[in-house]
């Protein structure tokens, strides 16, 4: 049985490339180290109950089986014939489609844009406006004595982000700090086994305290080893493995950065408390930050679309800044979709801009809020759409995904998503890293090959092939309208 080793993984933006495949048959049997979301992306994505595995046609309402010629054909004709057609998706496939998609986009003169206008597009905005200051996730993994995730869950969301970058990995010169982890683990269990005794022996005055007060652990100052802090609304399950969680109050992240920007540059705080953090708990933790020897800031979507959005990142990057004028610090943004990070990469080569790009004008524009998907659709501008590797019927506003299927709908996915069941043309494709190569960028920028482990399933072709054929037949008919 053959094994496949360092295999990419197409699920979230941790991209692991550790992952390996036993092969049968030309089909998965097991895969290993892999977290439970991507387990389950290599053993259930030739389902065929979730699959789109025939080209498409709606006809007198009803989706119809087509040749792929006839669905490519369609596809080009709607897309030939639109004034102001929306290409959006590109998070899910290779860097080789997206290239091949802002072609496309300029050759009919649409929009293009990718899911970063519903997640990180404000931190695209603020990185432009203040710049970052980042690194690899390998530096991280082997450099960070401190580590904050501000509004973001990696235990639910990028499962295995700290096994392989941050608190639990281990190292060149940072130890991982699981042991720490695993003795306060023991000692919770045993707080947890004591207050469960002394509930069943109604002895009220021996409870113990909450395993978090508002109090910094004292050890935490002192303690070599690297530390985790996490800031978020909720106490998530990442808190749960933190040094210290730091609750702040719903849509008051922006007043905590600036307090702590205040702190760092030796201001002072003239209240007590600052978005429900008590101002001397805050001052322990910019001391630690300030005191480390490499520290860096994960923020996620609880960062970016909460009230001041964009402000918030703008606050976050200035911290960051301000912070290396006293120590080493860097700051990322948590991307969701594997290959999220490469989407805008290939838009910013190919036009200058990373998402929301309008070509109507014969050249790129770039006006988010103007030209993202969210606001032509609520407008009710796009008179057709393409959608790739993604499901914005799924999670779009109501209003927006009303118009997007109202006007002809191209679908392009591997999986039958509700998009898809609202779409006139749909596209069946590989899984790109399963049934396909490509390239794709992980959170930090780096590029990784994605490869292809089994043959694809019958009638599929992978997310490029299908855009250079209808690109192809767009031109074709774009030619034929010229001479007529
Ligand atoms: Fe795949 Fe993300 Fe899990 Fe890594 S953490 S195995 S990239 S789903």
């Amino acid at each position: 049985m053959p094994i496949i080793r360092n295999v990419t993984c197409p699920v979230c933006g941790t991209f692991c490339d550790d992952i390996e495949l036993n092969i049968k048959n030309n089909t998965i049997t097991d895969v290993q180290n892999a977290c439970a979301m991507g387990e389950a992306k290599f053993l259930s994505y030739a389902d065929p109950h979730h699959r789109n595995l025939k080209p498409l046609i709606r006809k007198d309402g009803e989706l119809v089986e087509v040749s792929m010629s006839e669905a490519i054909k369609k596809s080009a004709q709607i897309l030939a014939d639109a004034s102001y057609p929306l290409l959006y998706g590109w998070s899910c496939t290779s860097c080789e489609a997206v290239r091949v998609g802002v072609e496309l986009a300029e050759e009919v003169g649409g929009v293009i844009d990718n899911t970063t206008s519903v997640c990180h597009g404000p931190s695209m905005l603020s990185i432009q406006d203040v710049g970052i200051s980042t690194c690899t996730l390998g530096q991280v993994r082997h450099r960070a004595d401190l580590i904050i995730y501000w509004g973001s869950d990696p235990y639910s969301a990028h499962p295995r982000h700290m096994e392989r970058y941050t608190a639990f990995s281990d190292g060149r010169f940072e130890p991982s700090e699981l042991r720490r982890y695993v003795s306060r683990l023991r000692g919770v269990v045993g707080k947890k086994k004591l207050e469960r005794a002394s509930d069943l022996a109604l002895m009220e005055e021996f409870s113990v305290s909450p395993i978090t007060g508002r109090q910094v652990p004292p050890t935490l100052e002192t303690e070599k080893e690297r530390k985790l802090i996490v800031i978020d609304v909720r106490r998530t399950r990442s808190a749960e493995f933190a040094d210290y969680f730091i609750q702040v109050e719903p849509n008051r992240d922006y007043e905590l950065l600036q307090a702590m920007r205040m702190l760092v540059k030796n201001e002072e705080l003239e209240v007590d408390e600052a978005a429900g953090v008590q101002v001397d708990v805050l001052e322990k933790i910019v001391d630690m930050m300030i005191g480390c020897k490499f520290g860096v800031l994960f923020f996620g979507v609880g960062l970016t679309m909460s009230t001041g959005k964009l402000r918030n990142i703008d606050a976050a990057l200035a911290l960051t800044r301000d912070l290396n004028f006293r120590t080493k610090f860097v700051i990322m943004p948590m991307r969701g979709h594997f290959n999220v990070t490469g989407a805008n990469t290939v838009f910013l080569w190919q036009t200058g801009y990373p998402f929301a790009i309008d070509f109507s004008q014969g050249y790129p524009t770039y006006n988010p809020g103007e030209t993202s998907s969210v606001d032509i659709l609520s407008r009710d501008e796009s008179d057709s759409a393409l959608v790739i590797a993604s499901d914005p019927v799924a999670n779009f506003p109501k209003n927006a995904a009303r118009n997007l299927v109202k006007n002809p709908l191209i679908v392009i996915d591997p999986e039958n998503s509700a998009t898809a069941l609202m779409a006139d043309v749909v596209l069946p494709s590989t899984f790109v890293g399963i049934e396909a190569e490509g390239t794709a960028y992980r959170m930090d920028s780096v590029p990784l090959p994605l490869k292809r482990v089994v043959n694809p399933s019958k009638n599929c072709l992978s997310d490029e092939k299908i855009l250079l054929r209808i690109l192809r037949e767009v031109r074709r008919l774009k030619k034929k309208t010229r001479r007529t």
